[in-house]
């Protein structure tokens, strides 16, 4: 540890708060310097489609610590500030305010940016979700909003729906593929949640994509492929997301869906990256793997930051993630290819509590619990022992 005196964390978010602290409760003394984009004090996202969208969280409640932590911690925060590039030989950071940051160890935490409509994100009444500021818009607008069309029925934009539902709001929920979730969970389950959705009175328009949206300069409806037109006065784009890596395009940090790390989430020499941002090599499961879940932003952030200061480990999570709609929760350990086949092991879906197993290849590979969770532990149990 001792050639270590500057440890540069890019990104202020779970992963690389996670790695900051990880640091100190592992002894380093240097310097670490955590720098962000967002002017806020790093946060939480989960809740933001949850109780803050709601409206039962105020904002400051997904705050992570406050400013008497950092100090005590001596980690040396530096809030709306963009990375702009990374030479490796120099061993710098340059930032959007021109200085450069000299590093001994660097860690990318920069998490991802939502994915963008081709055309129409200028009319007003057109949101996306993923910081708090697109929250409080978002949370603004739909007071204002009668009915609303969600772009996207995967986690976000299923959770959005069910948020805004619960406010009173018409919503439609549109997704190209045949049913909500599909690609997080195969069909069969999709279509329950897909099921969950319409009892609430969600208009589920699944298998069509959009064509466009309507409006001058704000938006009054989305025209769909199939010729349908839904009214909307706020429509929130929910089409997934692209990694943070726009800044390290020329910085030869090798990039593939993320940044691309071996399996102990290093990049380059003294080079890490955690969270969402990170494709890296897991062992468990031989695959190359980049999770944009909480849990892993965690569990990755500790692993990069024990591994900089000591004997690299291989990082071999089995992926947690969880969602909530309406008083649905759904829970689940493992992966789940598209290929997998999906059987129920305890539960009845028409009763909307289940755990269901994913078999693909031969092996027990992802286990999922909706509204069980005591069960769906005992099952992850299973899914460690295959
Ligand atoms: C609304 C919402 C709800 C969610 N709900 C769930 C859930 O129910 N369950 C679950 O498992 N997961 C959920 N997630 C996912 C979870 O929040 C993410 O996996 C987690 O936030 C990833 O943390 P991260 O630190 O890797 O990235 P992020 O949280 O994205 O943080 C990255 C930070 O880096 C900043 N940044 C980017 N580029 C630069 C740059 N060049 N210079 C400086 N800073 C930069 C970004 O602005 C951001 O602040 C949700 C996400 C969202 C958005």
């Amino acid at each position: 540890m001792s050639d270590i005196k500057r440890i540069v964390v890019v990104g202020a978010s779970a992963a690389g708060l996670t790695t900051a602290e990880t640091l100190r409760r592992e002894g380093f003394d240097g310097l670490v310097t955590l720098i962000g984009d967002e002017l806020h004090l790093p946060y939480d996202r989960p809740p933001l489609s949850k109780q803050v969208l709601l409206g039962t969280w105020e904002p400051e409640r997904t705050s992570f610590r406050d400013d008497a932590t950092y100090q005590r911690l001596e980690i040396g925060l530096r809030l709306g500030v963009a990375a702009t590039g990374v030479d490796l030989v120099s061993r710098t950071v340059a930032l959007s305010t021109g200085d450069r940051v000299p590093y001994d160890r660097l860690v990318i935490a920069t998490g991802v940016r939502p994915g963008r409509l081709r055309a129409g994100h200028e009319l007003a009444g057109v949101h996306v979700l993923r910081t708090l500021d697109d929250t409080l818009a978002l949370r603004a607008g739909l007071a204002r909003a009668s009915s609303v069309v969600v772009v996207g029925a995967g986690f976000l934009g299923s959770e959005a729906a069910a948020a805004a539902r619960t406010l009173g709001k018409d919503v439609a929920l549109v997704d190209m593929a045949p049913v909500p979730m599909s690609r997080q969970f195969g069909d069969e389950l999709g279509g329950w949640i897909g099921d969950l959705h319409r009892d609430r009175g969600v208009d589920v328009r699944t298998g069509v994509g959009v064509s466009r949206l309507l409006g001058d300069t704000g938006v009054t409806g989305v025209e769909l492929a199939d010729g349908s037109v839904l009214a909307a006065d706020l429509v929130l784009v929910a089409i997934g997301s692209v990694p943070a890596t726009d800044w390290l395009t020329t910085s030869g940090i090798p990039l593939d869906d993320g940044v691309l790390c071996d399996a102990t989430c290093q990049t380059a020499p003294g080079v890490y990256a955690a969270g969402d941002v990170a494709r890296w090599y897991n062992r468990r499961f031989g695959a190359l793997m980049r999770i944009e879940h909480r849990m892993n932003a965690t569990e990755q952030a500790m692993a990069a930051a024990r591994n900089l200061l000591g004997e690299p480990q291989p990082f071999t999570p089995v992926p947690y993630f969880w969602t909530d709609q309406f008083d649905a929760r759904i829970q689940a350990y493992g992966v789940f290819p598209p290929e997998a086949k999906m059987t129920v092991a305890l539960g009845e879906p028409a009763n909307r509590k289940l755990v269901a197993h994913y078999h693909h290849e031969g092996a027990l590979v992802g286990v999922l619990g909706w509204n069980m969770p005591r069960e769906l532990r005992a099952a992850r149990a299973l899914l460690l022992e295959d």
